[in-house]
Order: C-alpha cells, then structure tokens, then sequence
C-alpha cells in the first residue's frame, strides 16, 4: 500500500489537523511514515498567516517537489491554510504539486492520495464562501504526532473577531465549537492511549461552546476534563483578553489538574494601538484583568504574545507597552513585528511603521522581558518543583528534561535534569519533585529528589 510522509508546519491546530489526515489514511491501509524521503506520497500541511510562515511553507514544497524529482515520490499533496489563501496562485506557479486540499477538505486526503485518483479531476472547494463546517470529532481516527505523553485537542476551529492584521478568519471560516460530549469522550480515548497532558486548542478557545448557546462552556469543560482518570494535565491555549470568566478562573483556583498557565495575546498596550487593531482595551484595563488573574489564581504563569510596528504605532504607543510589560512582569512572552497582508484590514491603513523600527521595538522588548524572565527564574532556585519528565533533553544526551506546569510544549522552557536517586529511571509523563538548583532565562536545571 502506498507510504504516505507529512510535512506539517506551524501551529497546533495545523498539526491537529495533520494527525487527522494521518489517522484516516492509516485506518485505509496507508503506511504512514516520518521520514519524506522514504514516501511515495508526500503531504505538506502548510501555514498562511504572516510571511516568515508563507515562506516557510513554499521552501517545504519546494523541498518536497525535489523528493519527487530526484527521490522516492511519486505524487506531491498540498494541504492547510496557504492553499485557502492563495489556490489559484499556487496551482499556476505549482504544475509539481498534484491536488491542493484546503482546510475543510480534511476528508479528500484518502482520495488525492490514492495512486488512482487523476488528482486534476478534483473538484475545488473554495472556503471563500464561508461555509466551512469541517470540525473532527471522537470518532475520526488520528495518529498522534507529539510525544506520547501529551495530546493536543481541538476544541473549536475557525474565528469571527475582526483583529485588524489577522487573515486567519478567511482561511479557517466562521468560529465553530465541537460537541461537549465529543470533546470528553476523546479525552478519554488519549488518556487510555497513555497520554498525561491534554492541551487545548482554538484560534480562539475562550469562545468555547457560545455558538452552542452554552454559557462559561470552556470552564465547565476545563473542570470536566480535569477528572478524566489518568490524566495529569489540562492546560489551555489561546484565551482572549475579554473573555476570561471568573468561573474559568476559579477552575484554574480549584482543580489540581488545570494547569496554572494562562496563554493569552494580547498583541498590545497603548489604547491607540488597539483600536487601530480592533481588539480594544487600553494598559489600564488589561492591568487590572492580570491582576484580577493573579488574585484569584496564586502562582498562575500568564504567557502573551505583541505585534512591534503596526501601522500608527508612534513612539509614545511603544513607550507605553515597554512600561506595561516592566510593570506587568510576564513569565513568558513572545514578540512578533506586523506583517503586512493583504487582505487583511490593516493592509490599507496609512502611517506604515518603518521595518527596522518594528525590530528595534521588537529586540528592546524581548531584552527588557529577558531580564523580567531571568529574575523571576533566579527566584526559584533552592524550591522543589513538579515537574513532568519528558525523556532525554533535546540539547544533550547527558540530560534529561521535564517541565513545570508553567511551561507549555516547544514554546516555553524547560527544566533540565542532570540528577536522579540511584537506579531511579522515570517514564515520559510521570511527575516527578526536582530540586532547582541553577536558572536561566529560559530553562531551569535540577536534580529529581522524589516521585510526585
Ligand atoms: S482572535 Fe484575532 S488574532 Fe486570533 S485568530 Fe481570531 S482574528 Fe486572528
């Protein structure tokens, strides 16, 4: 049976959608395999949202293009959101590629992968039309494609805000909440599977279940899923600064297994800003909702992203984000500058900022978070923390790794082991006390003094 390879950038929710493709191919008698050059169907789930992404996802292609022209491949599928945003373009600057699936035909993989399918036949369905409704659910098989001790579930797709650089909207169609029900028995699916961190996943996960009519929806499903036997973790990605209730809040406060950890962009400060991005608010009240945050939930890591450089952002706007990131101190933030894509509301407004002046904000504020980040690190050191043992450390085989329940998967640090009691080998996911003994900005180092 043909060996299919996926090459899947960006996201989580990209990634879920990979490991959907993945597990309906497997349960069709497709091989699935890690290694591209080793396929003879290559899928390239692709990113279209700024353009560090695009790039990235048209050097993919090419590069897969190469596996067909000098390696092992026999046919070249293109899937995800580059294929939502720019089809036509691609199909007449692609002849290499054989059939370009966006994300809602999820479903057509098993027939563009299917050596007899004339993939040119296939019929195209724009999502321009907003009638995207592909949403997976608990009974659609899937190959998980992140370590086996943690799991991401999507729990909603699409996004109806009208963020003013965000093209995302137009590539994954109007938000979209799964079923309550479907959502837990997937759970518990994983959870027998042997998975310990169950992550949450949405563009915009704090909407969760509105469109079913159901109120504080993601509460009662965090507080839900924090009882699924043999699960550790619950944590959830991509909160939305008006969206976050006092019962989501008081699960975080009372169940041990949602994790202290809020994601939540906020992309700016400065009200000037924020209204030119649509997403409102101003320093003020974004600093009285961390507080409210770290009031009810104690100990809570609040992670957030910002844009540098969208168009009007004067000096003063940037001044006022540098002073609320020093007053608000962060545990863990990431610093885009804009991107300017058409399409997008933000494309036609005037008073562009200068590309260099974004990276100069861009550097100022990773370098004063940096300092925040290594303070707050340099605190820790001398306390036994939990930690959940991931393995052997991605920087060296003479460590291992784990992370606290403030640290997300690939986006966060991590706390490297280089100390264990005599003969003590712990398995991936179990949780562990280790004793932090040194701290940098990112990463943490420690010795495992007891199972949790
Ligand atoms: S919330 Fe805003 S930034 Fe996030 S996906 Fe929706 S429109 Fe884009």
């Amino acid at each position: 049976m043909n060996k299919v390879g996926f090459i899947s950038l960006s996201c989580p929710k990209n990634l879920v959608d990979s490991e959907v493709m993945m597990g309906q191919l497997k349960q069709k008698g497709f091989q699935i395999t890690a290694n591209a050059e080793d396929a003879d169907t290559v899928v390239v789930n692709t990113c279209g949202f700024i353009d560090s992404a695009k790039k990235e996802s048209i050097e993919a292609i090419l590069e897969a293009a190469r596996l067909k022209t000098e390696g092992k491949a026999t046919r070249l599928v293109v899937a995800g959101c580059l294929v939502e945003r720019y089809r036509d373009e691609l199909k007449a600057e692609m002849p290499e590629v054989d059939a370009f699936i966006g994300t809602s035909q999820i479903n057509d993989i098993l027939s563009v992968c299917d050596p007899q399918t004339n993939t040119r036949s296939l019929p195209v369905i724009p999502l321009g039309n907003q009638s995207a409704t592909y949403l997976y659910d608990e009974s659609t098989p899937r190959v998980l494609a992140t370590p086996s001790h943690y799991a991401f579930i999507k729990i909603a797709e699409g996004c109806d805000r009208p963020c003013a650089f965000c093209f995302i909207p137009q590539m994954r169609g109007h938000f979209r909440s799964r079923r309550f029900g479907s959502i837990v028995a997937e759970a518990h699916q994983l959870a027998e599977e042997g998975v310990k961190e169950l992550i949450l996943v949405a563009q915009d996960s704090s909407r969760y279940g509105e469109d079913l009519g159901k109120q504080d929806a993601l509460a009662h499903l965090l507080r839900e899923l924090s009882h699924t036997e043999g699960i550790e973790w619950v944590r959830v990605m991509y909160t939305y600064p008006t969206h976050i209730s006092d019962e989501f809040l008081n699960v975080l406060a009372e169940e041990p297994n949602a994790v202290k950890y809020l994601d939540m962009p906020l992309q700016h400060a400065s009200q000037n800003v924020l209204k030119l991005m649509k997403r409102g608010g101003n320093r003020g009240s974004l600093e009285r909702l961390i507080e409210r945050v770290r009031k009810r939930v104690p100990g809570i890591a609040v992670r957030t992203t910002f844009i540098t450089g969208f168009p009007g952002e004067t000096e003063e706007d940037f001044d006022e984000l540098m002073t609320f990131v020093k007053n608000v101190e962060f545990d863990r933030v990431g610093v885009f500058t804009y991107s300017d894509e058409e399409g997008t509301p933000a494309f036609d407004l005037p008073n562009k900022v200068d590309p260099k002046i974004a990276k100069r904000r861009r550097d100022q504020l990773m370098k004063a978070q940096s300092t925040i980040a290594k303070k707050k690190h340099q605190a820790i050191i001398g306390q036994t923390v939990l930690v959940m043992f991931e393995g052997e450390a991605n920087e060296s085989d003479l460590l291992w790794q784990g992370r606290m329940e403030t640290q997300a998967p690939d986006i966060d640090g991590c706390v490297l082991i280089n100390d264990a009691p005599e003969g003590f080998v712990p398995e991936p996911g179990q949780l562990v006390d280790v004793l932090i003994e040194e701290a940098h900005e990112y990463d943490l180092v420690g010795r495992i003094v007891a199972v949790a």
